[in-house]
């Protein structure tokens, strides 16, 4: 059985750092072996939300290329098209007519408004920016040993310069890694037949929606900051790899931490089968004694 993890993207960094438990449930190929779980990803409702934005964006900006506008209510039908794409159709029946479904899909379309509303989008919209183009997330690059998943969204050509931008649903104030993060982009794009070799001729940017709003900001690759940003990844999928090792071979969930920040797991759809249902902190007791009793009974048998 080969538990290696083998894939890196920003999500699942964020899942990494945010919750253990919550990367293993999600995307540890390990627990695609387990009877218990299923063999699919499982999205939230927020989660499917963002990614069916996403989809929205692109096809818009691809029919604003043929001169299709879209009214509000084609941007809204879409983000829920989107989503009924992803689920079961039982899954969908249940929640079609809810109020939070609805309110999800009137909040990403304002986000999507506010978006086109962005320098960088009224530019494109403008006829500014001339030569631009939708990426595929999908599209990733071989290291040899780890698949990254780190396309740009979009990207596009100012004078000499090729422009990659991120866009971000969820972004977080406070990540001390960004630059890093974000720079991976190049690493991908030079690999990219279609794009420059050469590190001065990019310029990164992300668009991340914090607090209500839309955050710029840019970076410049240089050689050093590129090699960091793969030690970066290679550093992740180690601390992924440890984390699966941490279940040992009976892949035992229970050894993995729960998130430090109950606002993760107000979004999180492992909630309900999670021990975080009755309270994070007292659910972290809890599985503090049980990595006591287990390292006791190791330390008894080795003794
Ligand atoms: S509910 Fe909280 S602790 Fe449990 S998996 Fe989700 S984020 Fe982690």
């Amino acid at each position: 059985m080969n538990l290696l993890q083998t894939m890196w993207s920003i999500s699942r960094r964020k899942s990494l750092i945010n919750c253990p438990r919550q990367y293993i449930l999600r995307y540890s190929r390990s627990q695609r072996f387990s009877k218990n779980t299923q063999n699919i990803i499982n999205f939230s409702l927020n989660d499917l939300v963002i990614r069916s934005s996403r989809k929205v964006i692109h096809e818009r900006l691809e029919d604003f290329k043929n001169g299709l506008e879209w009214s509000e209510k084609m941007i809204s039908l879409k983000i829920r098209l989107g989503i009924k794409e992803e689920i079961s159709s039982e899954r969908y029946s249940a929640i079609r007519n809810s109020s939070n479904l609805k309110n999800l899909i009137h909040s990403a379309k304002n986000r999507i408004n506010s978006l086109w509303n962005t320098n960088i989008f009224r530019r494109i919209i403008s006829g500014q920016i001339k030569q631009w183009s939708c990426m595929d997330r999908k599209k990733f690059l071989s290291n040899g040993h780890i698949d990254i998943f780190c396309s740009p969204d979009i990207s596009y050509k100012i004078q000499k310069r090729w422009h990659l931008l991120r866009i971000d649903f969820q972004g977080e104030l406070r990540n001390p890694s960004d630059e890093l993060e974000s720079l991976a982009m190049v690493n991908w794009a030079k690999k990219n037949n279609f794009l420059p070799y050469v590190n001065s001729q990019y310029i990164v940017n992300t668009l991340k929606f914090i607090n209500g709003k839309w955050i710029h900001n840019r970076y410049l690759p240089t050689d050093d900051l590129l090699q960091q940003s793969k030690q970066l990844l290679e550093k992740d999928v180690n601390e992924m790899n440890k984390l699966v090792g941490k279940m040992g071979p009976l892949l035992n969930l229970a050894l993995i931490p729960l998130s430090n920040n109950r606002y993760t797991c107000k979004k999180c759809s492992f909630k309900p089968s999670c021990p975080a249902k009755n309270g994070l902190r007292i659910s972290k007791l809890e599985q503090n004694a049980i990595e006591y009793n287990n390292a006791k009974i190791n330390f008894e048998s080795n003794g």
